[in-house]
């Protein structure tokens, strides 16, 4: 970066150091102070943009990715286009498999940034020859010259927070962080700043959010697998039908469960109340924090820290689209919002 002109080489460097903004209303009813870490300000407008650069990086460095090698990943979405935006900048191809769950917002979004995605269906257990795991590993195995990230069995995953995330939350709030609210997909944001917190400060609560139909909560509570909490949900990016390793779960002192419905109200009211245009997960985040003040968890002293991994456009034909709502049974037909067009 040329620092007299204000001039940035390149979209890299704009990645981390994201502002925490107080929430002076969704949570005004609670003890505490709330600072959501509003990660839709990194410029691929989401938290994934601090992986895609440091695994990239790590690679570089090691000598495992070369001048116009093929990056291969499986995403959700918000990772593809993370890694996808790293990787025109630093001259590589990428092909991405993604989830039919994904947002076609998010898949077009993809394209634009110039991957290849092959779309495989959700419902199908991981080891199923057509998951989105299954594919990736398949096209690594076909593609000369090509490095698989896997971001959910990848400890550099969990370093990218540590080394970021985790140092940014310590100094924007001096230290006084008490509590961190964090979803957990791959695990890998809640364990990397986690564990950095906890190095500076033990007594720093950490909590995650997982969704009903997810394994993780349970797994936490037990170290075992139990396949019968798995089922379909709606949230994009959160919870697992698997046990990612790049999940500390050493690191996480709880998990709390939020659903569909409650997270997709959750989203729309953060941006009606805060004016923060944030994702769907950012809702489930502060359904989660909603659960816990009931529940007790946060006193006048507590400075709680809540991620928002990433912003609301990502969501136009989902929860920000009344038509979706409303199909997914989330208004009740007397609810208001469900005219919230008003033709004139
Ligand atoms: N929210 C969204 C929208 C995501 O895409 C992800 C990543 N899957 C997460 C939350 C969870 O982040 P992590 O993978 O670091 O646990």
């Amino acid at each position: 970066m040329n620092k007299d002109l204000n001039v940035y080489d390149n979209a890299l460097q704009l990645i981390g150091n994201t502002p925490l903004i107080k929430l002076n209303s969704i949570t005004a009813d609670f003890d505490g102070e709330f600072l959501a870490k509003v990660e839709a300000f990194n410029p691929g407008h989401s938290s994934k943009d601090r992986i895609a650069l440091h695994i990239i990086e790590e690679a570089e460095r090691t000598g495992v990715l070369k001048p116009g090698d093929t990056i291969i990943e499986t995403t959700s979405g918000n990772t593809g286009f993370s890694i996808a935006m790293v990787s025109i900048i630093k001259g590589y191809e990428c092909i991405l498999a993604v989830s039919s769950k994904s947002s076609p917002d998010k898949i077009d979004a993809l394209k634009a940034m110039g991957a290849k995605v092959y779309v495989c269906p959700a419902n199908v257990s991981a080891d199923d020859s057509r998951s989105y795991y299954s594919v990736a590993k398949r096209l690594h195995e076909e593609t000369k010259g090509s490095v698989y990230i896997n971001q959910y069995f990848n400890e550099l995953n969990i370093d990218a927070h540590y080394l970021s995330t985790g140092p940014e939350v310590w100094s924007q709030t001096k230290g006084e962080i008490t509590h961190l609210i964090a979803c957990s997909g791959t695990g890998g944001t809640i364990s990397g700043t986690a564990r950095f917190l906890k190095e500076q400060n033990p007594e720093i609560k950490v909590i995650g959010i997982d969704a009903y139909g997810s394994v993780i909560q349970k797994y936490h509570q037990t170290r075992e697998f139990d396949a019968t909490e798995i089922y379909p949900y709606r949230i994009e990016g959160l919870g697992k039908n698997l046990i990612p390793t790049a999940t500390d779960f050493d690191a996480i002192d709880e998990f709390v469960k939020v659903s569909d419905e409650e997270a997709a109200h959750s989203a729309r009211e953060i941006a009606t109340t805060e004016g923060l245009f944030v994702g769907y997960t950012s809702g489930a985040a502060i359904q989660g924090v909603k659960q816990l003040a009931a529940q007790g968890e946060f006193t006048k002293d507590s400075k709680v820290v809540i991620i928002f991994p990433d912003h609301g456009s990502r969501y136009m034909s989902k929860v920000f689209s009344d038509k979706w709502m409303s199909d997914q049974g989330f208004f009740d037909s007397q609810n208001e919002e469900a005219v919230a067009t008003i033709e004139y």
